[in-house]
């Protein structure tokens, strides 16, 4: 069976109806009451009538960020909905394993790029719906680029592309030019649970305001895992970042193969033994290897669809926005709720760019990084630090690893002075980040467990 989706729609007709006038308004007559009439539940500064829905359908460019379990919903719901500029990024390709509920693949596209084969999809089942692929990275794109949509919509796995992202629209917005303003809505689902938010750049909460509401990121410094581990997930991590490239130079470790995750089993509690680590187990071994998320496709609808009516009120005004942050939870039972995220103040990206920090003069530079990577209001993985004088601490290239990896010994009172800025860049930070130093014996000097 090629596809269970036309087979409902053929079922109550609407593909058998002859495509009205190059499918427009046949298609999406359903929209017609919602955009031209007036309604109690209507925003404020909504104006039923043609204009509304010609904007819609004629005018507005919607930014898709992700063709995955999330994408494949968004650009589904978006072309039903009436956008018909859409454009979507996805880095990815196709894989077998993605074919259960990512519904605009079939198993011949598997390796084919995700953006291209989805865009050719909705094409084909909605024609006059434009959907404007791009395989590749965020990244390669600037913000000319970005400048040109009404609105981006995020359906994305990764932290890491969301705070890129975020960073993106909110340094794009110019208060003198109000059309600068990017609305961004964003998706997110684990198994059961999943959440929705609209940020508005620099008006509402940014991404990055509530970077310290995730789960802490389980990244561990590279000279606490090759040193001195003091968790069982030290000597994971050992095993499977540095021991397996030295033990098997020639095969990449597969995290789905048996055979490998005993053998990081076994070298991990051999580590963990020489070091008097208790806790190291194979379904521990599994967890911090992995790093499994469920993906769930019922989740995924519910998130996409209340991610897709957010962009359409945004698109028509024909309904109040989400202010400014849902969350679903199904693990136990059903529960939602909305709250507003406030401002962060303190935020990287929308708040102030420089951020004083205590730091104890006796700590050393390495006590300090593994401080910051610990610090949930920073999440970072493996900071490079600098002041305008000197590097401190840089993680590449090789060579300036090692000529700065001595410094990692040395205290802070004797690398800074009061005062000092130091600069520290990570791939996980969208901008770089400016800590001005406040050197004082008061800094909490119990060394922050990981
Ligand atoms: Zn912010």
């Amino acid at each position: 069976m090629d596809n269970e989706w036309v087979c409902i729609t053929a079922s109550t007709g609407s593909s058998q109806r002859p495509v009205a006038s190059e499918d427009w308004p046949g298609r999406w007559d359903h929209l017609r009451p919602v955009l031209h009439r007036p309604g109690p539940m209507a925003h404020e500064g909504f104006t039923p009538g043609t204009p509304t829905e010609q904007f819609l359908m004629e005018q507005c460019k919607v930014l898709v960020v992700g063709a995955g379990g999330l994408g494949c919903e968004i650009l589904k719901n978006l072309a039903l909905s009436g956008f018909r500029d859409i454009h979507v990024i996805d880095m990815d390709t196709v894989d077998v394993s993605n074919l259960n509920r990512q519904f605009l693949f079939r198993a011949t596209d598997v390796g084919k790029s995700k953006a291209e084969t989805a865009a050719e999809f909705i094409m084909r089942r909605v024609p006059r719906c434009k959907v404007t692929p791009y395989f590749g990275k965020i990244q390669d794109k600037d913000m000319a680029y970005y400048a040109q949509f009404n609105v981006v919509i995020c359906g994305l796995d990764s932290v890491e592309a969301r705070r890129w992202m975020n960073a993106t629209l909110v340094q794009m917005f110019d208060s003198d030019s109000p059309e600068s303003l990017k609305p961004l809505v964003d998706g997110g689902t684990e198994g059961f649970r999943g959440q929705a938010r609209v940020i508005l750049p620099t008006i509402s909460s940014c991404y990055e305001c509530s970077m310290e509401m995730l789960t802490p990121q389980t990244v561990y410094p590279v000279c606490t895992i090759a040193n001195t581990p003091r968790l069982p997930e030290h000597c994971i991590e050992w095993a499977s970042t540095l021991e397996w490239p030295r033990a098997f130079p020639e095969q990449s470790l597969d995290t789905d193969n048996p055979e490998h995750l005993q053998w990081l089993f076994r070298t991990a509690s051999e580590r963990a033994r020489r070091f008097n680590i208790p806790g190291v187990t194979f379904s521990l071994t599994q967890g911090v290897v992995k790093n499994i998320i469920p993906a769930i496709a019922s989740t995924n609808a519910v998130i996409a669809a209340a991610c897709c009516n957010e962009v359409f009120k945004l698109a028509t005004s024909s309904g109040t926005l989400l202010d400014n942050y849902m969350m679903y939870m199904g693990n136990d039972g059903v529960y939602t709720h909305t709250f507003e995220y406030e401002k962060n103040p303190n935020c990287l990206v929308c708040g102030q760019m420089q951020l004083a920090l205590d730091v104890h003069p006796m700590w050393t530079l390495e006590e300090w990084i593994d401080r910051l990577i610990a610090d949930p209001s920073i999440s970072i993985g493996k900071p490079s630090l600098r002041t305008p004088a000197r590097s401190l601490y840089m993680q590449a290239p090789r060579a300036l690893e090692e000529a700065t990896r001595p410094n990692l010994a040395y205290v802070l009172g004797e690398l800074l002075q009061e005062g000092d800025v130091v600069t520290v860049t990570d791939a996980a930070l969208p901008v770089s980040l400016e800590i001005v130093v406040h050197l004082t014996e008061s800094a909490a000097t119990a060394h922050n467990k990981q």
